[in-house]
């Protein structure tokens, strides 16, 4: 067989001979002729078997072949009478009269139909997720997702960030979730956790001198599942130093109304020049923290960012204690420095977030950069001394080696791409999401482990 072409490519080359690769989307038999509906990245295309034209093998593998056998033809790109134009099709003016096929693996009846996924229940569409990503819907929606990336990627490059890396098996830092633990083979007792969020390293970064980083980072949360909460999920996350808080919206302004204009171009935005609104303007007008500020809620196509800022830097923790609202690294508003002293629960937070359509989708502060200051919103949060330097005592001693300013802000990358493609959960938009009790059903994730591996691990299981 020669070299492959891909289905849109055929539309150029009437005439000429080409082989496909794919998968057979539809058959269709009228009579001795059957047409084939072939299908790969690129799109469909209309395959034409007629058993003269076709080699032997084809022949006798003509009667066989059925949806999503997975085939290479040989054959004549041929243009379509005016009266066979397919307008829907972007190879709808071409048709393949095949000459050779040749069986690359042929294929169970998948256990739903894949053109359209919307109606199936969702353990099958997660436990033959491989099968469910070949509908149209679930392409187009990855492909987006690629396309988000990519050019928050090209974005923040130009913008002179660096794209930094930052472990995965580390110590905890608290965002106010649960972290899942990983136990030390090695060093034995001593557990790693699995991170919420890069914070703390970026803000080390920051120290460092790297001045702008970015990255597209996964973070762990081990909570129970409410909503649309995954395990594991993306963050576009960044930090600056020298910054004001206007800095790095402004920057994130930019950024968001580009990409929608670059990569849904068929969406419109309510507002260019993004309101803002203060958190208890927000309480007040809205009832909420991320009002969605559409003009029409029921236009899929209208987007509509807003800010909202001066948080609370503390709530009541239910327990008699308080919490921080954002998380202990951010410093509080420049005019309420000093209710850290006097009513630390009045002061307000140099934090802020970008809401879009009702979701919050971007999150981020001005953080604290001096120790002594840092120590005492560890201190209010209620941790001990001890506490603290166990805990957070590399990140106090960095900040002695002369810490810049800085700040930053992370996005729900999931949320975003989830709300630009219309879909109602952010599982449309994950290759490989798990259900909202957090299983695997693919992998068959959690699963029991052998005794030697756990023994390895120095874990005994507990039974109940
Ligand atoms: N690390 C924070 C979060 O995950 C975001 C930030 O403050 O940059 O919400």
């Amino acid at each position: 067989m020669e070299t492959r072409s891909m289905h849109r490519d055929t539309v150029g080359r009437v005439g000429e001979q080409v082989t496909v690769k794919g998968w057979v989307n539809t058959r269709r038999d009228m009579g001795k002729l059957a047409f084939l509906d072939m299908r790969d990245r690129s799109g469909l295309l209309q395959v034409v078997l007629v058993p003269a034209e076709l080699s032997e093998r084809a022949n006798e593998l003509m009667p066989s072949i059925r949806s999503e056998y997975c085939l290479a033809i040989t054959g004549i790109v041929q243009a379509r009478g005016p009266k066979q134009v397919n307008p829907n099709l972007e190879t709808g003016t071409v048709e393949l009269l095949a000459k050779d096929i040749e069986l690359l693996n042929p294929a169970k009846t998948p256990p739903f139909e894949l053109a359209d996924t919307s109606g199936i229940n969702e353990e099958s569409r997660l436990t033959y997720r491989y099968l469910d990503l070949r509908s149209p819907r679930m392409v187009k929606n990855l492909e987006l997702r690629g396309a988000v990336a990519g050019f928050m990627r090209d974005y923040l490059r130009k913008e002179g960030f660096l794209e930094i890396e930052t472990p995965n098996l580390t110590k905890g830092t608290p965002e106010g979730s649960r972290e899942f633990l990983v136990p030390s083979r090695l060093h034995e007792g001593n557990f790693y956790v699995l991170p919420q969020s890069p914070q703390q390293f970026k803000q080390l970064l920051m120290v460092a001198g790297l001045e702008k980083y970015f990255q597209i980072a996964r973070c762990f949360r081990d909570e129970d599942q409410r909503g649309d909460r995954q395990p594991e999920f993306t963050q576009l996350d960044m930090e600056m130093s020298f910054v004001t808080r206007e800095d790095v919206m402004a920057l994130v302004e930019r950024l968001m109304v580009e990409l929608v204009k670059t990569v849904t171009p068929e969406k419109h935005l309510t507002f260019t020049q993004i309101p803002r609104i203060s958190y208890a303007d927000a309480m007040n007008q809205y009832g909420n923290d991320k009002p969605d500020m559409r003009k029409d809620k029921n236009d899929p196509s209208e987007v509509a960012f807003c800010w909202v800022v001066d948080f609370p830097m503390f709530e009541n923790d239910g327990e008699g204690g308080i919490q921080a609202v954002h998380h202990p690294f951010t410093s509080p508003h420049p005019e309420d420095v000093a209710l850290l002293d006097t009513e630390p629960t009045k002061a307000r937070a140099n934090a802020y977030d970008l809401v879009m359509n009702g979701y919050e989708i971007w999150g981020g502060s001005i953080r604290i950069h001096a120790r002594d200051l840092q120590q005492k919103v560890f201190q209010l949060l209620g941790l001990k001394d001890e506490q603290i330097q166990a805990r957070f005592g590399h990140l106090l001693e960095a900040f002695e080696y002369g810490a810049p300013p800085h700040g930053g802000i992370a996005a729900g990358f999931d949320r975003i791409v989830m709300i630009l493609a219309n879909e109602p959960n952010i599982r449309e938009v994950i290759a490989f999401p798990k259900t909202g009790d957090a299983r695997d059903l693919l992998m068959g994730a959690p699963s029991d482990i052998e005794q030697k591996r756990l023994d390895e691990a120095h874990i005994s299981i507990k039974k109940k």
